[in-house]
């Protein structure tokens, strides 16, 4: 049994993880859980589970819940909070799933405390991969993947260093607009771009998955997560996203991990690792699913992947400039202020324009990030 803290319990992922914890009620445990602003659904998610704290972005609201709750459960609220909910005494395991940057304080205040931490929030290490790793081989904590590319590689791995490596490969699907021309990415709205064909996820990953600027930021996040260098690091498109990933050893074999689309896996196998538990949840049929196809991803649509590459290989302050440049340039196509093809080139001249700091501390990771968010100009 472990005690698990939810950051994001509401969302995509948040709500993906209740499901496990509900279809395995004798391992996974929810002493905490975070949300931004949707009280009725975390005050729906506590009356079933429970836990002992809670915690909303707004104040206000934090209030009116405890208000409510009485002395049943805390509730903590904003940044501060995050932090309480993070380093709870009783937590074994710090699940992130708050969509953008906000997760990243949180992530090293759990390590601090001693807690592993299961990241969805790709963001973190993106921006301060080099810090979060450091910090938890020094506090011999594990750093959990929960992106299914990621949770595939650590699957096959098992622990061998990156010396038994050839190179990692990425599965992309490809997104909704794999096969559309170029000449038309000017004139793709957002309601095009928030149908992805495989995963049903919250909107910032569903734009990154269109433009593939999501596969960039999982480029850095695997560099970070199993200490290999971006030139090993590699893409190739798969639409049935069914293989998740796989891992090329230095023998020329091969080792992928395949299941059909559904995250309640890599959220399982984090919450439970090193175990394996029984659950019914996803059923693979590999006769009905015919064929598995691959691809080359096409660089010149989607310019975001050999960008990320680059944001990678220069390291420092790079990516976390990128991911924020990113993340308003996501708001900014989602508002209708720009076009999708403008997200990329924003992200581009934004870049372009950084003076990178090689060896960030985490307050200019954070400046970095601060810079790029005025930078982009949106
Ligand atoms: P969603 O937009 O669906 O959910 C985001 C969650 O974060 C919600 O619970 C939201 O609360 C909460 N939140 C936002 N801001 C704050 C804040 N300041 N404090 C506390 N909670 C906050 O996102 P997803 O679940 O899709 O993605 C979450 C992360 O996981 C992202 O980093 C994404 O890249 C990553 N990821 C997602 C995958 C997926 O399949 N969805 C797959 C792999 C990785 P509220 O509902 O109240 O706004």
């Amino acid at each position: 049994m472990k005690n698990v803290v939810l950051l994001g319990s509401t969302g995509s992922i948040g709500t993906s993880t209740i499901k496990v914890a509900e279809d395995l009620p004798d391992y996974v445990h929810l002493i905490g859980l975070a949300a931004g602003n949707n009280a009725p659904l975390l005050l729906e998610q506590w009356r079933r589970h429970r836990p002992e704290a809670l915690c909303l972005n707004d104040p206000a609201r934090a209030a009116e819940l405890q208000a409510v709750l009485g002395g049943a459960a805390r509730v903590y609220s904003g940044p501060e909070g995050l932090m309480k909910l993070a380093t709870l005494p009783g937590a074994d395991i710090v699940l992130i799933a708050i969509v953008g940057t906000a997760g990243l304080q949180p992530a090293l205040a759990a390590i601090r405390a001693g807690k592993d931490i299961a990241v969805a929030s790709k963001e973190i290490l993106v921006m301060a991969g080099q810090i979060v790793m450091e910090e938890a081989r020094k506090q011999g904590v594990r750093v959990l993947a929960v992106d299914s590319e990621h949770s595939a590689i650590f699957q096959c791995l098992e622990g061998r260093p990156a010396s038994a490596v050839r190179r990692l490969w990425l599965t992309a699907s490809g997104g909704p607009f794999r096969t559309t021309p170029k000449a038309e990415f000017g004139a793709i709205t957002v309601e095009r771009a928030l149908r992805h064909p495989s995963w049903v996820m919250g909107p910032k990953i569903t734009i990154d998955s269109a433009t593939l600027f999501n596969k960039g930021l999982e480029m850095i996040e695997a560099r970070w997560l199993f200490d290999i260098e971006m030139g090993r690091v590699g893409v190739v498109v798969h639409p049935q996203s069914v293989v998740h990933s796989l891992v090329e050893f230095v023998d020329g074999s091969l080792l992928a991990q395949l299941s059909t689309p559904d995250m309640c896996l890599p959220i399982q196998y984090a919450l439970t690792y090193p175990h394996r538990v029984s659950s019914a949840r996803v059923q693979t049929n590999l006769a009905k699913l015919g064929a598995l196809t691959f691809e080359e991803p096409d660089l010149d649509r989607f310019p975001a992947v050999e960008l990320a590459r680059r944001a990678g290989e220069r390291g420092g302050t790079v990516p976390a400039v990128m991911n924020a440049a990113n993340e308003v340039a996501v708001t900014a196509f989602c508002q209708g202020r720009i076009s999708f093809p403008q997200i990329t080139e924003a992200v581009a001249n934004t870049m372009a324009r950084h003076e990178a700091v090689a060896q960030p501390t985490l307050e200019e990771v954070l400046a970095a990030d601060a810079w790029a968010r005025g930078a982009v100009g949106l």
